[in-house]
């Protein structure tokens, strides 16, 4: 492998972008990669969410970004990393009512500065970051908050992460706690999006506070837990889904479903693995 020239990535990019010049075998070459990650060609429609009335739906759009609809009327970005290497190649979303970043990497914040913009949706994340983002519209929060977006609650909970913004010369700046969200949908399910974390103990106590239901955890490992760790977040949590996610997106996330679904067994866990195809939306129950 050639050494890596990344003036002004972040280390979390550089080993990112050095698995996917790996993959490609070919140099390392900041500009093949930005191609790469734009290979998203916004040309097809977003397929409509077609589940039974009155239901919640999430669409994966790869790495840890969601959109949620709930039964109210609702829609959710969360952690719209839009152009990432599995993103479908759908169009973005033209309605937004709120975004939700976990924290300030750029795998997470990804396209919330120009979705804010475009759809004139509230900015949920942290104090310092919602600065940092200068979205037209936004809440600024922190661990312990809660708002609400039309029949969703929203709790802002704490994530075992870093948080650092921005890619220039100076480095990243401060952005603020890494936070995962709980989103109480009315007439829906218990959401809990756990964004970038390892397993941490205060689990059992968003088990005991907000009782959810469904897990989106991250299972790739290197920066965050990897399938065994989300394993053990299920029982901390006592989730009946998980929902696996920030994985398979560089080669540094290797951990698969498959992993999840063996370290579930082994943990005599009986939550069951509910897999997502970028795209495609499934109603959550
Ligand atoms: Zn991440």
């Amino acid at each position: 492998m050639t050494k890596l020239k990344f003036p002004f990535v972040t280390l979390s990019m550089a080993i990112f972008l050095a698995g996917a010049a790996h993959a490609a075998d070919k140099p390392a070459d900041a500009a093949a990669v930005k191609t790469a990650t734009k290979t998203a060609t916004k040309t097809t429609p977003a397929k409509a969410a077609t589940p039974a009335a009155g239901a919640t739906t999430a669409t994966w759009w790869g790495h840890a970004a969601w959109v949620i609809t709930t039964p109210g009327g609702a829609t959710i970005a969360i952690d719209p990393w839009l152009d990432n290497p599995n993103a479908p190649k759908i169009e973005h979303p033209k309605t937004l009512d709120a975004i939700l970043v976990t924290h300030g990497h750029f795998d997470h914040v990804g396209n919330a500065a120009e979705l804010a913009k475009k759809t004139g949706a509230k900015l949920i994340t942290s104090y310092e970051l919602a600065s940092l983002i200068g979205a037209p519209n936004s809440e600024p929060m922190n661990i312990g908050g809660t708002t609400t977006v039309k029949d969703a609650t929203i709790h802002v909970v704490e994530a075992l992460h870093s948080g650092g913004f921005g890619q220039d010369k100076s480095g990243p700046k401060y952005s603020g706690p890494a936070v995962g969200f709980v989103i109480e949908v009315g007439k829906g399910p218990i959401l809990y999006h756990a964004g970038d974390t390892d397993v941490f103990t205060g689990m059992s106590l968003i088990a005991e506070r907000y009782h959810p239901t469904i897990a989106m955890l991250p299972i790739g490992g290197h920066f965050t837990m990897d399938a065994v760790g989300a394993a053990f977040a299920a029982k901390l949590l006592k989730v009946k889904t998980v929902i696996p996610m920030h994985y398979g997106t560089f080669p540094a996330l290797s951990g698969t479903p498959a992993q999840l679904r063996e370290a579930l067994k082994k943990a005599h866990s009986t939550a069951k693995v509910d897999e997502f195809v970028p795209g495609e939306p499934q109603t959550l129950k």
